[in-house]
C-alpha cells in the first residue's frame, strides 16, 4: 500500500494545472538527477519525483488518483473494475515519459538524449574581439580548465585501468530493472544501477591520480576559428569540447560568448556599416571628392553638386561579410554639411552677394513649404 501524496512530492497543490505539474516535475528532475545530483539521497527523491509525476503528468491516471484519494485511498483488491490499464500494462518508462527525458536533456545542450548516455558538462567562456577581428575573422588560443577522462586509468577510477570488476547488480550494463510495488500493483522500471553508479564497475583499487574519480580537472588549451562577420553578443559553439562525463560519454560543447570593441567611426548594424560625413558646406553646395573610411582601407566619394546634409549614400557590398556566405552588407554614409564656425568679413561680404543672385525658384522646397504654411 503507498501511502504517498504525490502533490506533495512535487510541491504543487492539488488545483495545479497540468503546466505547473510539468514544469515543477522539471524543475525537480534537473535538482535530483542521478547524474547531475551526486548527493546519497538524490536517487530516491529521483525515483519519488518519477513515480509521482507518472501518475500527475497523466490526465486520465491523475483524475484517478484524485478520486480515490492518495495516502488513504481505498482498498485494492486484486483486478478491481476500472483499474486493468491503470498503468498501460506497466510499461514503467514509456511514451511521454521518455519525451520529457529528451526535453530535461536538451535543456543541458541537446544531442544525447537518449535514456543512459552520459554527458558532460558545457563549459561556456566569453572573448573579447576587436572591431577587425569580428569582421575579418580571426583565430584564438583559448585557455581554461577542462575536466577530462584520467589518462592514467583509462576512465575507469581503478588503479593502472585493471583493478576493478563488473558491477553484479547490473552485469556491467550500469542501469537496472527493479520493480515497485504501488497501490496499484506491481511496476518495473529501469533506473540508474545504485551499487556502482552506473559505471558497471566496482572498484577494487582506486587509481592514484585521479582518486577513483576516472576524470581530472586539467588545463586545456583549444584553438578556435572565429569566422569572418561574427557580431557582438552572438554564441560559437564547439562540439565536444566541453567536460568529460564521469564514466564513458560523450563531452559537453563549449561554448564561446562574443563581445565586439566598438569602432571609432562605424556603427554596426547587422552587416552594414554607417557613419556620419562631416564635409564642409561649399562641398555639399558645389559638389566635390571626399576620402571615406572602409573596412580596410580608404575610397573616394563623389558629392554632388547641391547634396543637402542628411543625404545618405549607400555603399552596396563596402559593409560586413555575412556570416558563413559569400556576400557582404551595404556601407551607408549619412552626408552632413557643416557650416564654417568663423566668417571673415570677407566671406560674408562674398556670401551676401551669391544669395542676392537667387531667386525664390532656387529653392523649391522652401518655396512649397512657404505656401503649405499659408493654408494653415
Ligand atoms: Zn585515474
Ligand atoms: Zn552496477
Amino acid at each position: 500500500m503507498a501511502n504517498k501524496d504525490y502533490y506533495e512530492t512535487l510541491g504543487v497543490n492539488k488545483e495545479a494545472s497540468a503546466d505547473e505539474i510539468k514544469s515543477a516535475y522539471r524543475r525537480l528532475a534537473k535538482k535530483y538527477h542521478p547524474d547531475l545530483n551526486k548527493t546519497p539521497e538524490a536517487a530516491e527523491k529521483f525515483k519519488e519525483i518519477n513515480e509521482a509525476y507518472e501518475v500527475l503528468g497523466d490526465d486520465k491516471k491523475r483524475a484517478n488518483y484524485d478520486q480515490y484519494g492518495s495516502a488513504d485511498g481505498p482498498q485494492f483488491q486484486g483486478g478491481a473494475d476500472g483499474f486493468g490499464d491503470f498503468f498501460g500494462g506497466g510499461q514503467g518508462f514509456g511514451g511521454g515519459f521518455s519525451d520529457i527525458f529528451s526535453d530535461i536533456f536538451s535543456a543541458f545542450g541537446g544531442g544525447s538524449a537518449e535514456r543512459g548516455i552520459r554527458r558532460g558538462e558545457d563549459i561556456n567562456v566569453a572573448i573579447k574581439l576587436s572591431f577587425e577581428e569580428a569582421v575579418f575573422g580571426t583565430e584564438k588560443i583559448l585557455s581554461f580548465n577542462r575536466i577530462e577522462s584520467c589518462q592514467k586509468c583509462n576512465g575507469t577510477g581503478a588503479k593502472n585501468g585493471k583493478e576493478y570488476s563488473t558491477c553484479p547488480d547490473c552485469k556491467g550494463a550500469g542501469r537496472v530493472r527493479y520493480q515497485q510495488n504501488t497501490m496499484f500493483g506491481t511496476t518495473i522500471r529501469e533506473g540508474l544501477c545504485q551499487r556502482c553508479s552506473g559505471t558497471g564497475k566496482i572498484i577494487k583499487e582506486k587509481c592514484q591520480e585521479c582518486n577513483g574519480k576516472g576524470y581530472n580537472k586539467v588545463p586545456a588549451q583549444v584553438k578556435v576559428k572565429v569566422p569572418a562577420g561574427i557580431d557582438d553578443g552572438q554564441t560559437l559553439r564547439m562540439r565536444g569540447e566541453g567536460n568529460s562525463p564521469a564514466g564513458q560519454g560523450e563531452n559537453g560543447d563549449l561554448n564561446i560568448k562574443i563581445s565586439v570593441a566598438p569602432h571609432k567611426i562605424f556603427k554596426r548594424v547587422g552587416t552594414d556599416l554607417l557613419f556620419d560625413m562631416f564635409v564642409p558646406f561649399t562641398t555639399c553646395l558645389l559638389g566635390g571628392k571626399v576620402e571615406i573610411p572602409l573596412t580596410k582601407g580608404t575610397m573616394s566619394l563623389d558629392i554632388k553638386e547641391g547634396t543637402q546634409s542628411g543625404t545618405v549614400m549607400r555603399l552596396k557590398g563596402k559593409g560586413v561579410k555575412v556570416l558563413n556566405r559569400d556576400s557582404y552588407g551595404d556601407m551607408l554614409v549619412t552626408i552632413k554639411s557643416e557650416p564654417p564656425k568663423n566668417m571673415t568679413k570677407k566671406a560674408r561680404d562674398l556670401l551676401k552677394q551669391v544669395g542676392e543672385t537667387f531667386t525664390e525658384m532656387d529653392f523649391p522646397k522652401s518655396k512649397e513649404f512657404k505656401n503649405r504654411m499659408k493654408g494653415l
